[in-house]
Order: structure tokens, then C-alpha cells, then sequence
């Protein structure tokens, strides 16, 4: 079978169980932002990852001991991200939701699901739309942070000089409670969970697709390379994400 045969007859499959579905949830992660030009960070040799572990600066620990190194990390891919804008694999999710999809629950830090505009959206490991300080109630909106940098660069509360940290989940750090029980119950009480761009490999949202399966709903997966749940999805789309989704909706709408 040729590839666009492949494409078309999933595309088809999918958009068949989005039509039988009632209730329908999205879980995106890195793969959704690779055509918005964010790479994945566990692609090697891509961007700004390419000289530097996130493991080793992008961890609650590096934050709380040497401030100054992590924003020296942070500070420019929190620029570069910043201006990124939304791709049409982004926008699907969008148009999606007049096919019963009801929230979006992303591990992307990125905001890309807002900017296009998804009505829901559960941000499990947070999001760089602000950050706050880390001793008193101050919060800070993406654009404001850069004015509280001090000589040091280190972004600094101008009330009570404490550390300033972006609000996304630093490896180390405990995931939001509230955002972890919304994104629980949604893949409860979902009949089909839409996968994209995630491999499906990092815990506890690789949890997830779990609890959809085990109350009786169905998977389907849209993103290169394998995931522990092949071969328990209903669909399976392994090409690139936007042509993938572009031929769903086309199948939906047809
Ligand atoms: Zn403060």
C-alpha cells in the first residue's frame, strides 16, 4: 500500500471515531511545536538544546543553587519562544472542536494552543505565560520579565528581592495538582483520546491514554516515531503531523 493510501485510509479510520465519539480529548506534546520551529529537546544537535543538558540546567535544583546560570539558559529560549506562533497542526485541534473535541491537555510550555485559539487547554507541565517570585505573591506576565533582570542576570522580585522563576514544571519539581486532576478526569470520562506529538513516554501524563483505555475509550495516535501504546490504539499515524491532521479533517468534512 502506497504512503498516501496509508494516509488516507487512517485519516478516514480517525475521522470516523471522531464522528462516533461523544466526548473527545487531545494530548499533545513536543511534536505539535516542531513545525512552529520548536525543537524537541530529545532530538540531538537541534537549536538551543544543542550545547546543553535540560537535565542538568533546566532543574529545580540549578534554579534554587546558581539563578544566574539557569537564566543565562532560560533567558534567550524564553525570548525565542516567545515569538513563536501557531502552526495549522495547532489550528486542527481548533476546528477539531466542532467534532467534539472539548480540551486540549498539552505538556508544551509554549502557549501555542492558546495563541490558536483552543477554547480548553490543561497545561500539565505549565506554561512561560508568566512567572512569579518565589517569596511573595508577585506574578509577571512573559513580557514583563525581562525588566526585572538585575546585573547578575538574575530576574529579581522588585518588591522583596526574591528569585523570580518562570511558571513551568522545572525537572525535579511536583506537577500542578489542579492541572493533573482536570487532565485525569478528562481522560476518564473521554471515549476517544487524540494523541499528537508525544511520545507518550514520560510520566504521569503517559498515564493518561491508561485511564481512557481502562474506562472503555479508545486511542488514537498521531506522531512519528513508536509510543508504548501502538498497539493498543484504535488509529495510528506515524507521518508528519500537520499533513496527518490536515487529512482528517478533510475525511470529516467530506
Ligand atoms: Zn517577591
Amino acid at each position: 500500500m502506497s504512503r498516501a493510501t496509508d494516509v488516507s485510509t487512517a485519516a478516514a479510520e480517525l475521522a470516523g471515531l471522531l464522528r462516533e465519539a461523544q466526548s473527545v480529548v487531545a494530548l499533545t506534546g513536543a511534536g505539535i511545536s516542531v513545525p512552529s520551529g520548536i525543537p524537541d529537546f530529545r532530538t540531538p544537535g537541534t537549536g538551543i538544546w544543542e550545547n546543553v543538558d535540560p537535565m542538568e540546567v533546566a532543574t529545580i535544583q540549578a534554579f534554587r543553587s546558581d539563578p544566574a546560570r539557569f537564566w543565562s539558559f532560560y533567558r534567550p529560549r524564553f525570548e525565542a519562544l516567545g515569538e513563536k506562533t501557531p502552526n495549522p497542526a495547532h489550528e486542527a485541534l481548533v476546528e477539531l472542536e466542532g467534532w467534539g473535541l472539548e480540551a486540549v491537555i498539552t505538556q508544551n510550555v509554549d502557549r501555542l494552543h492558546r495563541k490558536a485559539g483552543s477554547s480548553r487547554v490543561i497545561e500539565v507541565h505549565g506554561s512561560i505565560q508568566t512567572s512569579s517570585c518565589t517569596s511573595c505573591p508577585g506574578t509577571w506576565e512573559l513580557d514583563e520579565v525581562e525588566a526585572l533582570f538585575d546585573d547578575d542576570g538574575i530576574a529579581t522580585c522588585p518588591s522583596c528581592m526574591g528569585y523570580v522563576k518562570p511558571d513551568v514544571v522545572l525537572f525535579g519539581e511536583m506537577l500542578p495538582e489542579r492541572a493533573m486532576t482536570d487532565a485525569a478526569e478528562l481522560a476518564t470520562n473521554a471515549d476517544l483520546m487524540l494523541c499528537v506529538g508525544s511520545s507518550l513516554e514520560v510520566y504521569p501524563v503517559a498515564g493518561l491514554p491508561e485511564i481512557t483505555l481502562a474506562s472503555g475509550g479508545r486511542l488514537a495516535i498521531v506522531t512519528q516515531g513508536p509510543t508504548p501504546y501502538d498497539d493498543a490504539a484504535d488509529v495510528r499515524m506515524n507521518g508528519d503531523v500537520v499533513e496527518d491532521l490536515e487529512a482528517v479533517l478533510e475525511a470529516l468534512r467530506a
